[in-house]
């Protein structure tokens, strides 16, 4: 059996299921209540005022919900809603042509916008600030440069890499979310909800063992629900219990904690490789085989979140509970580590 993969669940037809599984209006989204109040504020006065959404920024590690929220925007809103990506978008012509497309009040969402190339970015500045582009025509002494307007619209940037972001660019957004992972009683609600939704059965207990094990993350949790149906489908009538929920996650490799492969073998690496830390970053990436910024901002967070791991000035340390996690000896204190 191969080890289930939160970062490849959106495949084939379940790609179907995601657009109805994913919440529409800001009363469905459950969680980042503070994120959620503010943006309710900010939505009717933009409203009220008969003008766009200032422009916002939706930070946090991936499957948080920051493309749900760009579509929320826009439903909330009441307006079109066109989706790019930072790669995708290479050339200065194609962001042009997607720019003079909008609608009064659309919203553009660029995903991965931390990736977008500087020739690019730089259009984005006075698209942003003033509703204009400037375009060059021509090339050599024939060259110059024509103005067009734009309908005043939207900017929804999401990224996982907030700190490759330039100031320039981070400076237009004038609403600036970080989304944090989310806990087990409203992930516990997303579980249900979903299920609701894709009108399997599950059990109160059951929905909390998905929860658990869902790294704080709902796309994982919608796509464990996903896996975990199956095998009551197989294996029993169709309803999740509890015996059947845990027989699925094991199945899947998915550990009681909730880390996923890639989490444990950074602990791992910690421990056997480094004597438990500390470790810097960038040495425990290239271990594993990852980018350190990846390690940084998608894996850490959790880790750290869960007391997994310590960060401190010379580098990261595996707690106690890390050894525990994976029925190792040798934890040797922090206080000769720490200082
Ligand atoms: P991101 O853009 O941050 O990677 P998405 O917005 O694509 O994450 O969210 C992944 C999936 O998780 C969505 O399809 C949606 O169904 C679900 N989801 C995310 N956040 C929530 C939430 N707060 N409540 C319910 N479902 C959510």
């Amino acid at each position: 059996m191969t080890d289930f993969d939160p970062h490849n669940t959106n495949e084939g037809k379940d790609k179907d299921l995601e657009g109805i599984i994913r919440p529409q209006e800001l009363e469905d989204f459950t969680g980042q209540s503070e994120i959620i109040s503010n943006l309710r504020v900010y939505i009717q006065a933009a409203k009220m005022r008969g003008e766009a959404l200032d422009h916002t920024i939706f930070h946090g590690p991936p499957g948080l919900g920051k493309t749900t929220l760009a579509h929320i925007i826009a439903n909330e809103m009441g307006v079109n809603l066109k989706i790019t990506s930072g790669p995708v978008l290479d050339r200065p012509g194609d962001l042009a042509g997607l720019l003079t497309s909008l609608e009064t009040g659309d919203v553009l969402f660029i995903d991965e916008i931390h990736r977008l190339s500087p020739e690019v970015e730089e259009y984005l500045y006075s698209a942003m600030e003033d509703y204009v582009i400037d375009i060059m025509i021509d090339k050599g002494p024939g060259a110059r440069s024509v103005r067009i307007s734009l309908n005043p619209f939207t900017l929804v940037g999401a990224t996982t890499r907030s700190g490759l972001l330039t100031a320039p660019l981070r400076e237009r957004f004038s609403i600036n979310c970080a989304l944090e992972y989310y806990d087990t009683e409203d992930l516990m609600k997303i579980v249900t909800r979903s299920a609701g939704i894709m009108k399997i059965g599950i059990d109160k207990d059951a929905a909390r063992e998905v929860a658990l094990r869902s790294r704080g993350t709902p796309r994982i949790a919608n796509a464990l629900l996903k896996r975990v149906r199956d095998f009551a489908q197989v294996m029993g009538d169709g309803h999740i219990d509890l015996k059947i929920a845990r027989y699925a996650l094991d199945k899947l490799n998915i550990d009681t904690r909730g880390l996923d492969s890639i989490d444990n073998k950074i602990l791992r690496t910690i421990i056997s490789t480094f004597k438990g830390g500390p470790v810097g970053a960038n040495t425990i990436a290239t271990a594993i085989g990852e980018d350190q910024g990846t390690f940084e901002e998608v894996y850490e967070p959790f880790l750290i979140k869960e007391g997994f791991i310590v960060r401190t000035q010379r580098g990261r340390i595996a707690t106690e509970l890390s050894y525990r996690h994976l029925g190792l000896d040798g934890y040797k204190g922090m206080e000769d580590t720490l200082f």
